[in-house]
């Protein structure tokens, strides 16, 4: 226990004294929905406490990769083992080759698999060795869809479909983001216009399948389709962003959600991380053993990390991995999220709010909104307020969301099905107040 027990806005202040704008990553500054950030001291199972000793169930899970709750014992174990063995030692170890077998196990349409240790880093790398797979300089990426914070991917649409992108952040000259394509998603014209025009150029076609950048939205099956046969067609390599979806919306992953509804699915490459570190700061982008083979030390595509495969960080995924391979875990946790989301949607038809809610595995989104919405520009169309209301009055009932309506939510296998109910409730009262 800290002696001085601050408050969250003592803690706000000080921090904000000696950390850009109070936090080391910008959603944690509760910018979009006001008031103060929670400062977490502690947390286990669903749950995580604040400063000033206050529960929330927790709805975030570290952005996705507590899939199985705060401080599973087994986990808890095997960390601690691999601590005393040594931090990191910048040698190969036996843990990396395990985890490598385990990710592969899982993902078919992978033969080899890199270790890195961010989502950022991962994104950044596999977009280099597309580009250097094909000896093509053009990408593509969906507006809504975030891959992390590379200068080539900070980038929004252009005023037309010819011309590329402008960056979204200051520091990123537009001459970094001029080979990078933005276009909507779920929009077929769009992809089929860019590669009838440019398809000859195009290193990779990058996308969330399931986005949770943009609260959450399925890339639609006819539009994932037509971008499989598309890329193929034109020698364009498919980029699967599963550093969100990887391990948590099912156990293959959300590539293995659209190999069942399109026969033979799988994509070129695919990027993971938050699951596969289970909290830990570990990421991975995987392909064929004859695209992986182009990275060094093999191949000409530079590619490095002091820390990628932290001994420690292995240890830590790996056992998460494990664990949700067990009988049952997806189906459970599958429905807990769908009696979750389910209890929103009918609470809020009983106080008469408009609410739209999907979820896959351990992964859900709600709109106040009367459907699904198909692209980032309908997901921000409506509801920003309503949102940032019906926030904070679960926030003060102890229930931690992401704050800010362009994320998606998160369920482990630590919320118990009265953890559901009770946070269905508190939505109950929070509806009837907006
Ligand atoms: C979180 C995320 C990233 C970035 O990962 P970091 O570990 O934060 O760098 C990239 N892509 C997607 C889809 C993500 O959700």
């Amino acid at each position: 226990m800290s002696t001085d027990a601050m408050s969250n806005a003592a803690l706000f202040e000080r921090a904000q004294r000696v950390i850009p704008g109070g936090v080391n990553s910008p959603v944690r500054a509760f910018k979009a929905v006001g008031g103060t950030p929670r400062f977490v001291q502690r947390a286990q199972g669903p749950y995580f406490w604040d400063a000033e000793g206050t529960r929330y169930t927790d709805y975030i899970g570290s952005w996705g990769p507590m899939i199985l709750g705060h401080g599973h014992p087994e986990v808890l174990a095997a960390v601690q083992k691999a601590a005393l063995d040594g931090f990191s030692f910048g040698a190969p170890t036996e843990r990396e080759v395990e985890l490598a077998e385990e990710i592969l196990k899982l993902v078919p349409s992978a033969e080899q698999v890199r270790l890195v240790s961010s989502g950022t880093e991962a994104g950044m790398s596999a977009i280099r060795l597309a580009r250097g797979f094909t000896g093509r300089n053009k990408i593509v990426k969906f507006e809504g869809c975030y891959h992390g914070h590379a200068d080539a991917l900070l980038v929004k649409a252009g005023s037309g479909l010819a011309t590329f992108g402008h960056p979204t952040s200051a520091g990123v000259p537009a001459e970094v983001v001029q080979h990078t394509l933005v276009l909507e998603y779920n929009n077929i014209a769009q992809i089929e216009e860019a590669f009838a025009s440019q398809g000859s150029e195009i290193a990779c076609v990058m996308i969330e399948p399931i986005a949770g950048n943009m609260n959450f939205v399925r890339a639609s099956v006819p539009f994932m389709q037509r971008l499989r046969e598309l890329c193929t067609q034109h020698g364009a390599m498919l980029v699967f962003d599963e550093v969100m979806s990887g391990f948590r919306v099912a156990l293959g992953s959300a590539q293995s959600v659209y190999a069942k509804a399109i026969p033979g699915f799988a994509p070129d490459m695919s990027v993971f991380g938050k699951v596969i570190g289970g909290g830990m700061p570990l990421a991975a982008f995987a392909a064929s053993r004859e695209v992986m083979s182009q990275l060094a030390p093999l191949g000409p595509v530079y590619q490095a990390g002091t820390l990628s495969g932290n001994p420690v960080a292995t240890a830590c995924g790996l056992t998460t991995l494990k664990i949700i391979q067990r009988p049952g875990f997806f189906e459970q946790l599958g429905q807990r999220t769908r009696s979750l989301m389910d209890g929103f949607v009918k609470v809020a038809g009983d106080a008469g709010v408009t609410l739209t809610a999907d979820s896959e595995g351990g992964m859900f989104g709600f709109f106040f909104a009367d459907s699904l919405p198909q692209n980032y520009q309908t997901v921000m169309a409506k509801g920003t307020d309503t949102f940032n209301r019906f926030f904070h009055l679960m926030l003060d009932q102890g229930v931690y969301l992401a704050p800010a309506m362009y994320e998606a939510g998160f369920v482990s296998a630590a919320h118990t099905e009265q953890d559901i109910a009770d946070t269905v409730a508190a939505a109950a009262n929070a509806f009837r107040q907006l």
